[in-house]
């Protein structure tokens, strides 16, 4: 019932929860971990996860119709979410609305680690093209931040 949180390698896990991959798939993240803390098998309808980016590490960057909730718990970086790049700390809250690009990092030589909820039932995120690239490019400080 119960699962205590314990300070691990420099961040954040769970006793008795499985450190995940942070996807199934694909080359375009980097360093990062990924707890299921609550999801539908305790008949919730949307998923508490923990994810954890260590040094240089880097979240997809992407956009999907379902949204997320993010609670920032360790660590300091940086998020995009859409045109803005916003420095993220310990107990921020940041809402990603739909269709809107985004990307988690740490600032250099630094963790991030955050819960993130998320719909259970969802669609599956999308990642930019190029002409999409060029436009989220556009402002020198989001060019300057993210990686593909
Ligand atoms: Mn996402």
């Amino acid at each position: 019932m119960i699962s205590r949180s314990i300070r691990a390698r420099g961040g954040l896990r769970w006793a008795h929860v499985p450190v995940l991959a942070y996807k199934e798939e694909g080359s375009h993240f980097k360093n990062i971990t990924r707890q299921i803390l609550f999801d539908a098998a305790q008949r919730f309808a949307s998923q508490l996860r923990y994810f954890e980016i260590g040094p240089g590490g880097y979240s997809t960057l992407e956009r999907h119709r379902h949204v997320h909730g993010v609670l920032v718990l360790y660590g300091q970086g940086r998020a995009l979410v859409g045109d803005q790049v916003i420095s993220l700390k310990p107990m921020d809250a940041l809402y990603i609305p739909p269709l809107t690009w985004h990307q988690f990092q740490p600032d250099r030589g630094k963790r991030l680690g955050f819960l993130c909820m998320a719909n259970c039932d969802r669609d599956r995120p999308e990642r930019p093209h190029p002409k999409a690239l060029r436009k989220i490019a556009k402002s020198k400080r989001c060019a300057g931040f993210i990686k593909v």
